[in-house]
């Protein structure tokens, strides 16, 4: 990295932790700024009292000279406490800011992103550095040790400037302590480049040991792996296993702490060098008179404050550099573009659901891939239609699905709403169009009501609706909360825990509270035996009234009460018709009837599954 881009990374680092939260970020760097001053004021008034103690001031000048030293440190310190008090209470809030900002940006990934291995790797990689601290935090510590630091070299530079006024030390003396200083502060900042490098590499090497820790973490601690823990009896296995990493983590860390402890010790003999000289300078010019006893004191203090802050000024601008790396990677993931938000136009909001949608000689690839997922699909929604999908695994359905809800594009032909190719349309509206229940559906941890609405407020009413329409209703009656109660127990004692097959409810009432004109079923029932699968479709079929429902199934029997069925094979719509006419007819659909019948009838040995009862 040039240093153009690392300045350039750093100042947009900084600019985000100052738009996270200004006034933490004000706080925060004023707050530093005067606790890096405060030394210097008892430093200052010390030298002036001795200097008067001396002298044979007068009481009161001892007094105020006291006085100043003792009250302005107060004031100071209480302005700095008060600064530090809110920074403290502010930093949660930049914390949640960068986490929601980190969030946000998940949410609005184009979802093609989000199946992208290489992002996913990306994104894994920065939540990790984050949870060490590199990335925005680490600017921010780089900042406020820059701050810290630059403070203390202006004002000791302030209160030393005199120093080399001083007539008693000849020019080759002052000249051999200026080198002298120049020298322990390149000593400092070797020393410190060391330090930090080693520091950058223990928090590298301890990133792995932190995701592994984390992993281990999330997987003991979450209930459903309770279950395997205690019959595979693996709590000793996984508990030395976490003593190991700890252990490593503890061993890592002491061989950096004795390494950097012995890379300290030539600097400070050299600082401890330094400040004989200086002192063997003043007490030669106090005795000749021309400097007072207490700029002794005075100038050794700010000379090794000086040689401290440089020494800090260069830990900083070495972690901002190593930290760059990590931000770079940062700001590459919150760059990542979304050209799924481009359209403008607005979609027509009509109480008939007379939304036409219509594919028109689409194929599609999945980015990185040689083969055709979809080819050459032609297919034309109509309205209030109940249309299936019927197909083998891996045969396009819900690659189909995918592309009618905009999660991607195709990359020929196009898809029309109202004639109108849908890229042009505003994404949200356009999303606005579907209820989609996935085989990979998830139901957050909130109240039963606001995961029926998917969102905060909701029309109880509505929501138990749709629930009893959805079969859910028995359930909601013992519920005690009602429609206020939490689902699972992460946010509340009284959370009901559900099953698969009662989420799978939920999720259908889900789809019907939305109220919208298309319905989309993609397997939300896999899990469940084939005969429970059809039921739950042929209920959902009474229920769906008048929106447009396409139901995606690789159990032929599921769907076969559908309007039209639509039979993917490879990628292509191989038949369509109802479910009579493709028996009928030789072809893919009855080839895969057959074969199912057959699994069926001998799978339970009765010949009661659906697939049979409609073949007998
Ligand atoms: P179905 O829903 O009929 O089981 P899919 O639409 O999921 O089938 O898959 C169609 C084809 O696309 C399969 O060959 C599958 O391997 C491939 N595919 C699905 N998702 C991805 C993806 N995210 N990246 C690459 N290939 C994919």
């Amino acid at each position: 990295m040039t240093l153009r881009e690392h300045i350039r990374i750093f100042r947009r680092g900084g600019k985000l932790c100052f738009d996270f939260s200004k006034t933490y970020f004000l706080c925060d760097v004023c707050n530093i700024a005067l606790e890096a001053l405060i030394p210097f004021v008892p430093i200052y008034f010390s030298a002036k009292l001795i200097d008067a103690l001396a002298a044979h001031a007068p009481l009161e000048e001892l007094f105020l000279y006291a006085l100043l030293t003792v009250g302005l440190v107060f004031v100071l310190k209480v302005i700095s406490g008060f600064l530090g008090k809110k920074r403290d209470i502010l930093m949660n809030l930049f914390y949640l800011e960068e986490d929601g900002k980190f969030s946000e940006k998940a949410m609005h990934l184009p979802y093609a992103a989000l199946e992208d291995p290489e992002i996913s790797r990306i994104r894994f990689r920065v939540k990790r550095a984050t949870q060490t601290g590199f990335n925005i935090f680490y600017t921010m510590n780089a900042l406020e040790g820059g701050v810290r630091a630059a403070v203390r070299i202006l004002a000791s530079l302030a209160l030393t400037a005199s120093f080399f006024a001083i007539r008693s030390a000849g020019v080759a003396v002052k000249l051999g302590l200026v080198l002298g200083i120049f020298l322990a502060a390149a000593a400092s900042i070797l020393s410190t480049k060391r330090i930090q490098d080693r520091q950058n590499q223990f928090m590298e090497e301890a990133n792995e040991l932190n995701a592994y820790e984390y992993i281990h973490n999330e997987y003991v601690s979450h209930y459903d792996a309770g279950k395997d823990i205690r019959l595979y009896a693996m709590a000793d296995w996984l508990g030395d296993e976490h003593f190991n990493a700890d252990l490593k983590f503890w061993k890592l860390n002491a061989k950096h702490s004795y390494r950097n402890a012995l890379e300290t010790v030539p600097v400070t003999i050299l600082n401890d060098l330094l400040k004989f000289a200086v002192y063997g300078v003043l007490i030669h010019a106090a005795l000749l008179g021309e400097i007072t006893v207490g700029s002794i004191a005075k100038y050794v203090s700010c000379v090794t404050i000086f040689i401290g802050g440089i020494s800090d000024l260069t830990r900083s601008a070495l972690l901002a550099f190593h930290n760059n790396r990590y931000l770079k990677q940062y700001f590459e993931y919150l760059d990542i573009p979304n050209h799924m938000y481009k359209g403008s136009l607005t979609v027509e909001k009509r109480d008939d659901y007379d939304v036409d949608i219509e594919f028109r000689d689409v194929s599609f690839r999945y980015p990185g891939t040689e083969t055709w997922a979809l080819r050459h699909i032609n297919l034309r929604f109509k309205i209030g239609q109940k249309l299936a999908i019927v197909g083998e695994n891996g045969s396009g359905k819900t690659t189909f699905i995918k592309l009618l809800c905009r999660l991607y594009d195709p990359d020929e032909g196009e898809i029309l709403l109202n004639g109108v190719n849908i890229k042009k349309y505003d994404y949200g509206e356009y999303m606005s169009l579907f209820s989609v229940v996935f085989q990979d559906f998830r139901l957050f941890a909130f109240r039963l009501g606001e995961v029926v609405a998917s969102s905060r407020s909701y029309d109880p009413e509505k929501v138990r609706e749709c629930l009893v329409k959805a079969k859910f209703g028995d359930r909601l009656g013992s519920l005690p909360e009602g429609t206020e109660t939490y689902l699972y127990k992460h946010f509340s004692d009284k959370g009901v825990e559900i099953s698969g097959g009662e989420a799978q409810k939920i999720a259908l009432a889900r789809a019907l509270y939305r109220n919208a004109p298309f319905i989309l079923l993609d397997e939300p029932t896999a899990a469940l035996d084939p005969v429970s699968e059809y039921e739950v479709y042929s209920n959902f079929n009474s229920i769906s009234g008048q929106a447009t429902t396409v139901y995606i199934s690789h159990r032929l029997a599921s769907c076969r009460f559908c309007d039209k069925i639509a039979v993917f094979d490879q990628g292509r719509i191989a038949q369509s018709g109802s479910h009579e006419e493709l028996y009928e007819a030789a072809g893919k659909y009855r080839e895969l009837w057959d074969a199912q019948a057959q699994y069926y009838v001998k799978d339970n040995g009765q010949g009661v599954s659906p697939a049979s009862l409609e073949l007998g």
